[in-house]
Formats: structure tokens, sequence, C-alpha cells
């Protein structure tokens, strides 16, 4: 069968929607019927990379937030009905190693002999009509949900949860600082709330942002500019926060971060905006840890699914045609998003 997926052809080069054969599945393999498939900033990153940087065999098709139905099960796979609807865990790792066996697929192992993260960055993404899916392993019910709105829970859900649950517990009357509520920040705000009774500061440089994550749970809102420390020290009584989630990594969200930053408090730099931040004894609060966190598990994936079917997840979705797959990037660039954008290609 024909189908279109929006795929990175070029490296540096805005991608393309291409006409591409639908195969069916082989042994193990599941077809997916894509429902939603969300943008992430990190495409935005990946569009940008040179040549050479990373080890991905082009083209693929961009999109690692992706939920749908079950379309078609090769030989051998048990356990799904043709239909259901099913979110899909993207870091695909080699599923053998010990990481992979734990869930931990974002760290598996063989990570440098598969040339690839998983779907969407260097495997085909969910930005098309059909996804061929290795391994049912990679599919999780999704029960009463809608694909078109769950689809971010993949990511802009599961790369916060992963972080802050690091960071538990927050004990009642400490803070937790989200730098940046896009995708993944209005998730963090939303998470902190279900799973911490920390004071949840958002922090934005568009005031919309900060409008609607108090709408969805955060305690206070900052603009992020040259007054946004000392307003986050205030709103801590002087003392810091001990969790600050810096979901954009440039230099000034970083100083930013650790200048709110509590002693003994986490920083988590979870923005790929490539900033910098020096690291010297007075640099950073006494005893402060820094962490990178990257994406999450398949039980965190489950965990984060279970939250959004008790209601405990909002998810702020726009929904683009996959024709408009480069418009939602555009928007994205221009900061006009509402929260995240979701490619429907089945409407
Ligand atoms: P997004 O574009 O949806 O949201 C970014 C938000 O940051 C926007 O609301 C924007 O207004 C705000 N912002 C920009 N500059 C700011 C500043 N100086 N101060 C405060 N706020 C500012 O992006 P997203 O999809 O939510 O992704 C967030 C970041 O996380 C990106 O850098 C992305 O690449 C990264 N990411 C990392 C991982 C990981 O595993 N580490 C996973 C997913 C995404
Ligand atoms: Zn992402
Ligand atoms: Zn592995």
């Amino acid at each position: 069968m024909k189908a279109k997926a929006y795929q990175l052809v070029e490296w540096q080069q805005a991608p393309e929607l291409r006409e591409v054969d639908v195969r069916e599945p082989g042994p193990g393999e599941v077809l997916l019927k894509v429902g939603g498939a969300g943008a992430c900033h990190s495409d935005l990153t990946l569009m940008g990379i040179p040549a050479g940087f990373l080890p991905y065999t082009l083209p693929f098709t961009l999109g690692h937030e992706t939920a749908g139905w079950v379309e078609a099960m090769g030989p051998g796979v048990t356990g799904l009905e043709r239909g259901e609807p099913v979110l899909l865990y993207s870091p695909w790792g080699c599923g053998r190693c010990k990481p992979c066996r734990m869930g931990s697929e974002n760290h598996c192992e063989r990570v440098s002999e598969l040339r690839s993260h998983g779907s969407g960055f260097g495997r085909d993404g969910g930005m098309a009509h059909y996804l061929l899916v290795p391994s049912p392993r990679l599919l999780v019910p999704l029960g009463s949900l809608d694909p078109r709105d769950a689809a971010p829970l993949a990511d802009a859900a599961l790369t916060p949860y992963h972080a802050i649950k690091r960071a538990l517990p927050l004990a009642p009357g400490s803070a937790a600082v989200v730098i940046g509520v896009g995708g993944l920040g209005q998730m963090a705000v939303q998470l902190l709330r279900a799973l911490s009774p920390a004071r949840v500061i958002a922090v934005d440089t568009a005031s919309d942002k900060l409008a609607r994550a108090k709408e969805l749970g955060a305690d206070d809102t900052v603009l992020s500019e040259d007054r946004a420390a000392e307003q986050i020290r205030e709103l801590t009584r002087g003392m810091g926060a001990e969790l600050v989630l810096d979901l954009v990594g440039s230099d000034a969200t970083l100083k930013l971060a650790a200048g709110v930053a509590r002693q003994r408090g986490q920083i988590m730099l979870v923005g790929l905006g490539g900033g910098v931040l020096p690291f010297h004894f007075m640099g950073v609060p006494q005893e402060c840890q820094l962490v990178a966190p990257y994406w999450g598990t398949l039980p965190e994936l489950m965990e984060v699914l279970a939250l959004a079917q008790t209601g405990r997840l909002r998810m702020t979705v726009e929904r683009f045609p996959l024709e408009q797959a480069g418009k939602a990037y555009e928007r994205m660039r221009e900061g006009t998003l509402k929260g995240r954008a979701v490619i429907t290609p089945h409407g």
C-alpha cells in the first residue's frame, strides 16, 4: 500500500512530505494506524544538526510521540486486537540488554550498534499514515483515551515524569521551579501537582504560557526576565527551590536555575538549548546536584498513562493534518502554539 510520511531527507533541510510504501507486518511486527503524532521542540533541534553529527541513516519519518490503532499484526504477535488504541514507547533499544529488559530502552547498551535512538530518531516515527512497529513490547493499551490527545504522553509527559521522580519526595513547604512551560512544561506543572505537595513556580518569557500554567495548577508564575531570580527567591522566603527543571537550557535559564536552586537542591537540565553553566565551587549552591535526564522508561510510561486515565493530566493539544506538519513546526518556532501540536494523519 502507498501512504504519506513527513520525512527528514537531508540534514539542515526542511523535512518533506513523501509517498512511501507500507509493507505488511513481518514476524513479530505490528502495523499501527497513526492517530496522533506530537511535534517536539527536539525535532527543531534535529532539523538543524549538521551532517555527520548523528549516526542516523536518512531518510526517516519524524515524530517520537505516537499513538494510534492496531491495524495489522505479523505472524507470532499475540495479546493485541485489531483496532485497539495504543500508545507507542518510542526509545527503541535492542530489547535484549539489561536496561532494555528492565524497560529502560532509553538507556540501551547497544545504542551505538543500532545507530538510532528510536522511532523518530533514526528509525521511522509517527508523522505518517502508518508506522511499522518492530515489536508488541513497545505498545501500551490506551484504554478509553483518544490517541490524538494521548500522543504527547509519550515524551512531553514521560520526560518530565522521569526527571521529577528522581527528585521525589519533595516535602510540604518545598518549592519546584519549572522554566519553560510549553509542551513539556505544562505536563511538568501537572505532574508536580499530582506527585508532590511542593509549591510550583512556572517561569516563561510568554505571558499566555504563564496564564495556561496557572490554569493547570501552578501556584505562582514569573516572567523570565532580569528580575526573575529575585522574585523566585522572594516566593521561597529567600531559601530557593528544592527542584529546578530547566526545560529551555540556554545560558540565561541555566544561570537562573543556579541562582534559584537551594543548597542541597537539584537542577534538572532537560532543554537542549545548548547553554553552558560554569561548574565551580562558588557557581552552584552548596551540595546542589546537576542532572541531565534523558526521556523515560516503559514502566514510567505506564504510570504516566495511569495518571492521564484518572484525569490528573490534561493535554493542551492543537491538531494539524499531515499536510500541515511544516506549519506546526513553524508555529513552534514562532512560539505561537498554545500547548502541543499533534499531527493527525487520519483526521
Ligand atoms: P516548547 O517549544 O513546547 O516549549 C518551550 C517553552 O519555553 C515555551 O513556552 C517558550 O516560551 C519557553 N521559553 C523559551 N525561552 C525561554 C526563556 N529564556 N525563559 C523561560 N521560558 C522560555 O518545547 P518542548 O517541546 O516543551 O521542549 C522543551 C525542551 O526540552 C526542548 O529543548 C527540547 O528539545 C527538550 N527535550 C528534552 C528531552 C530530554 O530527554 N532531555 C526530551 C524532550 C524534549
Ligand atoms: Zn521530544
Ligand atoms: Zn538494549
